[in-house]
């Protein structure tokens, strides 16, 4: 085999990208990861969407010394509280009752991509191409050569491997030849901050309306407030002012959480589901929302995209192998279906709820039996997955280095 510029080029240094280039720093590997988004310009996915981590998640994050270049610690989510419009009682989940201080943390993606990046300025020996866009992708003998297009002209490296974080859009996933199944749920989704006279206390809301799902995340003393709005009504409800969406906001989501006072600028994103329906090709993965974008309301889109990259990191273990064997990427398959299908079930099951009042009740049904303990053996696999420990825990997010 010819030699290689370099063993992993990682395309896409969003939130997935940046911590699988994380998870691999120190292990001797030699990875360049590609990025579109100019060095002072944050990627697309740092913006002011507010993540929900997993306990997992966070675990990792730490354990990746990225947490603690955040310029403050996630807003812990001490309770889950669920409602469905028109229906009495409310389904309250506590991270006492599952013997856990917290579910998980809130962040800002953006303060979380600023944390990535100052940790992957530490990396040893990752060459990271930024701004560089990959143009085009060819088998080679040692792998793939990637043709980039950057600030210097054109340039190509050749990779061992080839991990594909480069989003929903993935170009590699299309140069690669996999096909997509899609789904369009018609919907708009607003996210802004929001603060109400009664100070967040930990707990993080979900609600679902007829019109779609409503929820608040705790973030310090605030929220972030999430809104799901028909297709066809966003355009009335992106040009309200502050204070008619403020309005719009409390008669969609109620008063659980008190008043609202004042909410934030938004901004809007259209939801799909696009699947991969395959996660590799010969020395190949896709990974994050390459591999899988789903809808938001589960909160699970990122804290996936990082057992992604997680699994592949412990599975890859030091330098020397080959990276792009087809033993070790058909091994990545096997530990990463159970959680990808379970949380994509999941996931889906939950944005689907909202349209179809039976299946929110089958959902509510579920979390409430778990929250009155009625089904024993039934709380334990919920609560565990709503803190991303489903299927093969990846060694980081268990807390391990
Ligand atoms: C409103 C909203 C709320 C969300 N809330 C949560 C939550 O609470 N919890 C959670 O876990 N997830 C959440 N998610 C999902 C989460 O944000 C995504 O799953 C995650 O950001 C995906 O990261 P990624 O790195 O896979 O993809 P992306 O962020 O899309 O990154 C891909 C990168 O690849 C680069 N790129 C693309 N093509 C090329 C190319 N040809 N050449 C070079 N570079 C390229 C892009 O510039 C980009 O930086 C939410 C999503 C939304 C929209």
């Amino acid at each position: 085999m010819n030699a290689a510029d370099v063993d992993i080029a990682i395309l896409g240094g969003g939130l997935v990208g940046s911590s699988l280039a994380c998870a691999l720093d120190g292990r001797g590997w030699r990875v360049a990861m590609v990025e579109g988004a100019a060095p002072r310009h944050s990627p697309p996915g740092f913006d002011d969407r507010r993540l929900a981590l997993a306990a997992a998640s966070l675990n990792a994050l730490q354990a990746l010394a990225v947490l603690p270049r955040l310029p403050e610690p996630p807003s812990p989510i001490r309770r889950i509280h669920v409602s469905r419009e028109g229906d009495f009682g409310a389904v309250r989940l506590e991270a006492g009752d599952a013997g856990v201080e917290a579910f998980g943390g809130v962040v800002r993606a953006q303060a979380l991509g600023a944390a990535l990046e100052s940790r992957l300025a530490d990396c040893e020996g990752l060459q990271m191409l930024r701004p560089c866009r990959m143009v085009g992708l060819e088998a080679s003998e040692a792998g793939w050569t990637l043709r980039l297009e950057g600030g210097d002209g054109p340039r190509s490296v050749s990779a061992r491997l080839v991990v594909a974080a480069d989003g929903t859009r993935s170009f590699a996933r299309d140069a690669l030849g996999i096909g997509t199944e899609e789904h369009d749920y018609h919907q708009v989704l607003f996210v802004c901050s929001a603060s109400t006279d009664r100070p967040a206390d930990g707990t993080a809301f979900e609600r679902f309306t007829a019109q779609g799902p409503v929820a608040l995340l705790p973030m310090g003393r605030d929220y972030g407030a999430i809104c799901g709005v028909a297709e066809a009504d966003a355009p009335r409800v992106a040009a309200m002012d502050e204070d008619a969406y403020r309005d719009y906001l409390q008669q969609r989501f109620g008063w659980r959480a008190g008043r609202l006072l004042r909410v934030g600028s938004r901004s809007a994103y259209p939801l799909a589901r696009v699947l991969a329906r395959a996660v590799s090709a010969p020395r190949a993965l896709l990974m994050g929302n390459a591999a899988q974008t789903i809808h938001p309301i589960g909160a699970q889109g990122f804290n996936l995209g990082l057992r992604d990259a997680l699994t592949f990191a412990e599975l890859l273990g030091e330098g020397g192998a080959d990276p792009g064997d087809a033993a070790l990427l058909a091994a990545y398959v096997d530990a990463r279906r159970e959680d990808r299908e379970r949380t994509l079930a999941f996931s889906d099951g939950l944005a689907r709820a909202t349209a179809n009042p039976s299946a929110t009740m089958h959902v509510l049904r579920s979390l409430g039996l778990l929250a009155l303990g009625h089904v024993p053996g039934l709380g334990a696999p919920l609560v565990s997955g709503a803190m991303g420990f489903r299927g093969r825990v990846p060694r980081l997010s268990r807390g391990a280095t």
